[in-house]
């Protein structure tokens, strides 16, 4: 669906047109391990086109009435995944930039409204495919992905709230909601990745600012199956507290005050000093309406699961599942709740989300939440699906790869050698790749 969604985007004339031709002042490159950026410098706003072609990989882009002056502007080298920038004028006034690559990407853009550093800018941003470690190294249990499982891992993306320079709301005696977001997401992280079937990825992994859009992205690229943002809540009522869950609605607010703490939450962006709605207006005209009513009642399931869990270790401050415009919760295409684990404006509260052990049994009440709902939802083909619903498909098989051992495949799938052994008639340790092992029911 993330495919299909990015074709659209292509496909159509993203953003304003403007009379005069649009110079570009510059061409910036800039390479991280899971993307290669692109800027375009723009002396103001543009419409474009972007479409990718295979053989050779390359990314095409068409700037309306746009022209470059070729004396003045300096194509950089190569980096990342782009080996050669290339521009012509095509007949209709209309600049095109050819981007060749060194391989496939997945490529998406969006205009950057001048800001505070730079003006009006056209920004692509080529998704290497191979980013499945991006930002972090791979935990070393998560090898478990490259071996050939018969079900794959069921992916949750844990989105600690805030970050960085982006503080969120902070409690009488000093604690601030970043830190706690933090804190709770990585212990989920922990509870999850210890499922089997189940990993976790963490949006953000330190104290830095991630912008709303881009914690989406990251769920995307990651192909999460579900995304949980963690917040803690905060009123000018010291006494307001307990747990609230919250799910896209594109339509309206459930309530005034959730619609207050969704402009609140939005607000996140701002700190970081660009303005997003450019993007955010594509986001709602074109691709809400695609699947997100798909994803909002797969969130609504989840959403309730989970708080039905948080009820029974704590205080809920909304009974029921509330609704607003979140734009952390706007992608199309995964299921997004947002938690506010409890209020840090309420000192009582504020000191249960500083405490380890809380903080523990609030990660392990969303878990709960997640996997009541995919219990029952389990995605086709994930492991998860396999060991919970289909008839005749109950055991999990193990191809063998090179370098698997027996008590390496006991140790992964916490049954023990005697067991393996026994369920597949072995009479020695030796194992060789390819061969198929049954693995039974720890
Ligand atoms: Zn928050």
């Amino acid at each position: 669906m993330a495919r299909y969604a990015t074709l659209l985007l292509g496909l159509i004339w993203v953003g304003c047109a403007s009379a005069a031709p649009v110079e570009i002042n510059g061409v910036r490159l800039s390479a991280a391990p899971d993307k290669t950026r692109v800027v375009l410098d723009l002396s103001g706003p543009v419409s474009h086109k972007i479409f990718s072609l295979s053989g050779p990989d390359r990314v095409v882009i068409d700037v309306e009435a746009a022209r470059i002056d070729r004396d003045k502007v300096a194509i950089p080298a190569v980096k990342g995944s782009v080996s050669r920038i290339r521009t012509g004028t095509k007949n209709n006034g209309d600049l095109r930039v050819v981007l060749d690559l060194t391989a496939a990407v997945r490529a998406k853009s969006f205009v950057a409204r001048p800001g505070a550093s730079a003006g009006h800018r056209l920004v692509i941003d080529l998704i290497h495919s191979d980013s499945g470690s991006a930002g972090s190294p791979a935990a070393p249990v998560k090898q478990v992905r490259t071996l050939q499982q018969t079900g794959r891992d069921l992916v949750i993306a844990v989105d600690a709230g805030h970050g960085g320079k982006d503080p969120g709301a902070s409690g009488r005696h000093g604690t601030r909601e970043k830190n706690v977001t933090l804190a709770i997401a990585r212990k989920l992280k922990q509870q999850i990745d210890a499922q089997p079937g189940m990993r976790a990825v963490l949006v953000r992994d330190g104290d830095y600012f991630v912008n709303l859009y881009d914690r989406m992205e990251r769920a995307r690229q990651m192909q999460a199956d579900l995304f949980v943002s963690i917040h803690a809540d905060a009123a000018e009522n010291r006494r307001v507290r307990g747990s609230s869950v919250y799910v896209l609605s594109k339509s309206g607010a459930s309530s005034e005050a959730a619609k207050r703490l969704a402009q609140r939450e939005n607000a996140a962006d701002l700190v970081g000093g660009v303005s997003l709605s450019d993007k955010d207006d594509v986001l709602a005209s074109v691709l809400l309406d695609l699947s997100q009513n798909a994803a909002i009642s797969a969130s609504t399931s989840v959403g309730e699961k989970v708080l039905a869990e948080l009820g029974k270790v704590g205080r809920v401050h909304q009974s029921k599942l509330q609704s607003a415009n979140f734009v952390v919760l706007r992608s199309p295409d995964i299921p997004s709740i947002l938690v506010e684990t409890a209020f840090i404006s309420n000192s009582q509260e504020e000191k249960r989300l500083r405490d380890k052990n809380e903080q523990t049994r609030l990660a392990s009440s969303i878990l709960l939440g997640i996997k009541a709902y995919f219990n029952d939802n389990a995605p086709p083909g994930t492991l998860l699906a396999q060991s919970s619903g289909a008839p005749g498909a109950d055991s999990v098989k193990h191809v063998i790869s090179r370098g698997d051992t027996l008590s390496g495949i006991a140790d992964r799938y916490n049954v023990s050698m005697r067991q393996l052994r026994q369920t597949n008639g072995l009479r020695n340790d030796r194992i060789r790749v390819g061969q198929v092992l049954t693995i039974p029911a720890s």
